[in-house]
């Protein structure tokens, strides 16, 4: 584990964690079943390796096809319902995974430098110049 780290947790605190920092890369998605998930217009994600994460408390877990037919795992908090982590077969076989990046306790800093699914956006939803856009995956 790297020395930096930064906490994080969901929002009734039941699930905690910490992580090294920075991630490996910090990504926006806005394919449908993240805004399904987040309730929101996109959701950031933090690529880890899963040896520099930590996690205490007990996730719950959906297994889902996902937009581009990944499998993966959306882990969240059974209690508050905050979605935490999510696990994508094929990264985790890499031994990588994906944090929400909004259930940092500090999210300072972080800056996406690619945007996933841009042809679901919301139509209100205007992209930083900066960073990668791909339509679809
Ligand atoms: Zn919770
Ligand atoms: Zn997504």
């Amino acid at each position: 584990m790297s020395e930096e780290q930064r906490e994080g947790g969901c929002l009734c605190g039941q699930v905690r964690y910490k992580v090294a920092w920075p991630p490996l890369q910090v990504m926006t998605c806005q394919c449908t079943h993240c805004q399904k998930q987040s309730g929101s217009a996109i959701s950031v994600i933090a690529m880890v390796r899963k040896a520099d994460l930590e996690l205490t408390g007990e996730l719950t877990s959906y297994t889902d096809a996902g937009d581009s037919g990944n499998a993966l795992e959306r882990q969240f908090c059974g209690q508050c319902g905050s979605p935490l982590i999510s696990v994508i077969l094929a990264m985790d076989a890499q031994g990588m995974t994906f944090i929400k990046a909004g259930t940092l306790d500090d999210t300072s800093g972080l800056a996406p430098t690619v945007h996933l699914w841009t042809q679901s956006a919301q139509d209100w939803m205007i992209l930083p110049e900066a960073g990668a856009k791909v339509p679809r995956q």
